[in-house]
């Protein structure tokens, strides 16, 4: 039962506008339904967005397929060790899996919640191959010292920049740093959405080239280049076993005007998490970390903790904001959790004390470009009634 006659508000929802709908129109009236030119000129976009047209952006129907090829194409298979951070969604670390190799599950830093260098150091063995940070909430993780790191062992980095468009690091746009590659997703609570898709993004031309080939079914068209300059238009040759993570021109339509508003949607979030930063000051709540001076923070997510000497827990806080008709989520229930991480790892909570503590205390709620200034000011009120004592109110 709801408490309230306002209509429910959802903890995220897509920001789709008239120039989108005409742009899927547009898309549908040419007859180029799957991948074709709106996929390749996002991809293109997508390299000018980053400011860099060097940049290989390659277009996928999600991110967990952008990470998967990421991973497949700098070599990651059976005898792998891949160092991720618990605190994630499943999809980081369930492609490595995918290809065999093993998932070192490690804890994050409990200001910022992103993977904790000390640890992931801790848990690099002569089977490491990989390292993949998260862009917690939109912040970014460590990556000068990460990269040293890397650097140091000779590891690869994927980053996992699910909720980092746009997120700057030392003042450079996630997506433009030295690791071997990045992947942005485009679901659709994300801070851009094609409904499904992904980008991978890299600067090396034979991850790109592989990732490509392995998009599509391990298709080689460029194959018969080699022996003559006449290719005919229905040759192509499989290299090997592919697999199918093409994102449609109808998706990347919806991409070509999200992308076009991702800053404008990014500093509308950011006003509403100055709004709640402010309101909740007083409050017994942690508020999310801020970027470093000068970088900037994507805010996919807005994640409060309760305070230790809160007077209420985590559900309780959930259960009446759902009451007010308030939607919220929880990122995450960390992977050393689940059934699947826990019993094939033999994880305890114990190990990952800080992903731990924050998970029995956090919630995100509603940051969403659509939100109105009423809507936050109802979501201020009903988290501020729901953890100051009745007495007080
Ligand atoms: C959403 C998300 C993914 C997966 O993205 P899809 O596009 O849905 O595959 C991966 N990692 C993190 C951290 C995410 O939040």
């Amino acid at each position: 039962m709801s408490d309230t006659d306002l209509p429910f508000l959802p903890f995220a929802l897509p920001d789709i506008g008239e120039a989108e709908i005409a742009e899927v129109v547009d898309t549908l009236r040419s007859g180029w339904v799957t991948t074709g030119p709106k996929a390749a000129r996002f991809e293109r976009e997508f390299a000018a967005f980053l400011g860099d047209e060097t940049l290989h952006c390659i277009a996928v129907n999600s991110a967990t397929a952008g990470l998967h090829l990421a991973a497949e194409a700098v070599g990651i298979g059976p005898g792998d060790e891949v160092i991720t951070t618990t605190h994630t969604f499943t999809a980081t670390a369930e492609v490595v899996r995918y290809l065999g190799a093993d998932v070192k599950l490690v804890d994050v830093d409990p200001a910022t919640l992103n993977i904790d260098v000390a640890a992931i150091e801790a848990a690099i063995t002569p089977r490491t191959k990989a390292l993949m940070p998260v862009h917690f909430a939109g912040l970014a993780a460590d990556m000068d010292a990460i990269h040293a790191l890397a650097h140091r062992h000779g590891l690869k980095v994927i980053e996992d920049a699910a909720h980092a468009l746009p997120t700057t690091c030392g003042g450079r746009l996630v997506g433009t740093l030295a690791s071997e590659a990045t992947v942005f997703s485009f679901y659709a609570n994300k801070t851009i959405t094609t409904g499904e898709g992904g980008m991978l993004v890299t600067r090396d031309a034979a991850l790109a080239a592989r990732a490509k080939v392995m998009r599509l079914h391990g298709m080689n068209r460029d194959a018969f280049d080699r022996f003559t300059a006449k290719v005919p238009s229905w040759y192509y040759e499989i290299v090997a076993p592919g697999y199918k993570y093409n994102l449609t021109d109808i998706a990347a339509a919806l991409g070509l005007q999200q992308l076009k508003r991702a800053e404008a949607f990014r500093a509308r979030r950011e006003a509403i998490a100055a709004a709640y930063d402010a309101a909740f000051a007083e409050l017994p709540l942690i508020t999310p970390p801020r970027a470093r001076p000068g970088d900037t923070h994507a805010w996919h997510l807005y994640v409060l903790r309760l305070a230790d000497d809160a007077p209420i827990g985590r559900d309780t806080l959930i259960e009446r904001l759902f009451a007010a008709g308030i939607g919220c989520s929880v990122h995450y229930i960390p992977l050393h959790l689940h059934p699947y991480w826990r019993e094939r790892y033999g994880l305890q909570p114990a190990m990952f004390p800080h992903s731990q503590h924050a998970y029995e205390r956090m919630l995100s709620i509603p940051l969403f470009s659509r939100m109105s200034d009423g809507d936050v000011d109802r979501v201020i009120a009903a988290v501020r009634g729901a953890v100051t004592p009745a007495a007080v109110r």
